[in-house]
């Protein structure tokens, strides 16, 4: 079997005026900033004057998934073209690629197969700016803060402990350690630092997570960038950059409307990393697509235990808006690789191991329905290595469970393939539920984790280094305790530990560490090494990139 790649078809589409595309929502050009024909900004202004909509909203999450990735973003956006071909108002709201993944391992992030947003190569690459003036925005801070030491440092700052490094969209090691201020007493005041990638900067989380430009500025001002040599925290207020990293951006806080290959309106806006941070595009594009659109897909990094947890306990208590329905995806290949089966050998049929991978997708359905309190359809995600008989034994034993289940056909064949989960998804967002967060933010830092650990993970309880009760004691003196709290864990395991599969029993969370991220309002948990800077890897897709004399790019993935 052969198939077309993602670029290809992307490129043979015929993607409509972008202008026709805001009018399917009622938006006028007088709406819109125009970026070339097929994108723009809208104005978020209008979301100041409420349509009177109040969309259905839909949230795509998935099982554990391979190192690959298991289709979240290509089963949101056919899911979103399944509703248009049955005649719904309905939008997209996606996170934007990072440049990191994209010259990396994974590729871009736009959907695959027939179910993609285009300009494909526009939003992998730089699409509008966004991620170069939330970068610009968070050196900025580091300038400002490097530069008050140089001044004379009357805040005291201790520059052992300065938490606010510099930030640049690219998987770049290099960069993850360094010494800077370098030369002389001219030259600024010699430290340790470091770059981050720009999906990981605190900019980014504050940027998804504000309501409107002052909430912006609010968050950015309660950035703590380091304490002082009492240990106290020092903000991004204190060095008086709120102003500043505001009107920086300003108009990168507007979504930016992009069209599926069907010509489903969708928004791709913001991009922070789904460890450190909550892992979904902004709460600007969610409202202001729930505002003129019946129907809004939208997804969150990861599997359900990261990414569906952080959404409804992070950005929806903090949007104050909540899913009617939940997706959960699940592929043949991921249940096999749940069910022992290593990466390179998921390929050939193997009912035995799928059978024993299927207790992860339940423990996920039990979470989303049972903790939560969710309607939530399992999208069976088909890949053309995928058997009948494979596809059978999933839908079967959900049948069986008394689990919603729907065979999604959106890569192969874009919004026809995803009838039957469109369709349950109209009958599940048709009764109103009674959604419930996994803890209470008034519970203590350490209650929130262990109930997050124990309800959604299945753990006996919760490890806490000395290093971790000394952060925990800290942050609660310094007022922190009431934030959320933002797990970084493995996305492989519902465990800390990523060799243990399918649906563990009987283990512990460790959490090694804690940070504050006081700007976008949560605790960061950490239970094992996360990199905030990638690297490379030997042979970078990079190298597979390629531009030709008439500007068309191929080679991306
Ligand atoms: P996620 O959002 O879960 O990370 P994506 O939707 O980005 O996953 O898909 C990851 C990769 O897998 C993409 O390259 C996409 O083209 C490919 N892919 C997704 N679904 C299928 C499928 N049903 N068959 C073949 N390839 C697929
Ligand atoms: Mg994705």
């Amino acid at each position: 079997m052969s198939f077309k790649s993602d670029i290809e078809i992307a490129q043979e589409a015929t993607p409509q005026d972008i202008r026709e595309i805001a009018s399917k929502l009622g938006l006028t050009e007088d709406d819109l900033d125009l970026y070339g024909k097929h994108k723009a900004k809208v104005d978020i202004n209008l979301l100041k004057k409420p349509s009177g909509r109040k969309a259905k909203l839909i949230l795509t999450t998935a099982i554990n998934p391979t190192p690959a990735g298991e289709g979240k973003t290509t089963t949101t956006i056919g899911a979103a073209d399944a509703l248009a071909k049955l005649g719904k108002n309905v939008m997209v709201a996606l996170r934007e690629p990072s440049l990191g993944p994209v010259f990396g391992v994974k590729g871009g992030a736009a959907g695959g197969g027939y179910a993609q947003v285009v300009p494909m190569e526009d939003i992998n690459l730089h699409f509008t700016g966004d991620f170069h003036a939330i970068g610009a925005a968070n050196n900025l801070i580091a300038a400002m803060l490097d530069n008050h030491v140089y001044q004379g440092n009357t805040l005291d700052i201790d520059t052992r402990r300065v938490v606010w490094r510099r930030a640049v969209d690219m998987n770049d090691r290099q960069l993850r350690n360094i010494v800077n201020g370098l030369g002389g007493k001219a030259q600024g005041v010699p430290r340790e630092d470091g770059f981050d990638i720009t999906v990981a900067s605190e900019i980014m989380a504050i940027f998804c997570l504000s309501n409107d430009i002052i909430d912006l500025k609010e968050r950015v001002k309660r950035i703590v960038v380091a304490y002082n040599r009492k240990g106290e925290p020092v903000t991004a207020g204190d060095l008086k950059a709120e102003g500043a990293v505001a009107a920086l951006l300003k108009d990168a806080l507007k979504p930016n409307l992009v069209q599926t290959l069907e010509g489903t309106p969708a928004f791709i806006h913001g991009g922070p990393f789904a460890n450190i941070a909550h892992g979904c595009n902004s709460v600007l594009a969610t409202k202001f697509a729930m505002n003129y659109a019946d129907y809004v897909v939208t997804e969150a990094g990861f599997g359900a235990d990261l990414g569906a947890e952080k959404f409804i306990d992070i950005k929806c208590r903090m949007a104050d808006i909540k899913p009617d329905a939940v997706i959960i995806v699940a592929t043949v290949k991921a249940l096999k690789y749940n069910g022992g089966v290593p990466k390179a050998d998921l390929g050939p049929e193997n009912l035995e191991a799928l059978e024993a991978g299927l207790p992860n997708l339940l423990k996920h359905v039990e979470n989303i329905t049972k903790v939560f309190k969710l309607p939530a359809v399992v999208a069976i995600n088909k890949f053309p290595t995928d058997t009948d008989a494979e596809l059978k034994l999933v839908e079967d034993k959900c049948r069986e469970l008394g689990v919603n289940v729907a065979l999604s056909e959106v890569w192969g064949k874009g919004g026809v393939g995803g009838e039957a989960l469109a369709k349950e998804l109209i009958r599940l967002t048709e009764t109103e539920n009674n959604m419930e967060y996994a803890y209470d933010v008034e519970d203590s830092i350490k209650e929130k984790i262990t109930k997050i650990a124990t309800k959604i993970y299945g753990a006996d309880g919760v490890n806490f280094t000395a290093k971790a009760e000394k952060e925990m004691a800290n942050f609660t003196k310094l007022g922190f305790d009431k934030f959320p709290v933002c797990m970084a864990k493995t996305q492989y395991s519902l465990t800390d530990d990523q060799t243990k599969l399918g649906r563990p029993t009987g283990f512990e969370i460790t959490v090694r560490d804690l940070t504050v991220s006081a700007g976008a309002g949560f605790i960061v948990v950490l239970t094992g090494d996360v990199m905030k800077m990638p690297g490379l890897p030997k042979v970078p897709s990079a190298e597979k990139i390629d531009v030709d004399a008439d500007g068309v790019i191929a080679g991306l993935f």
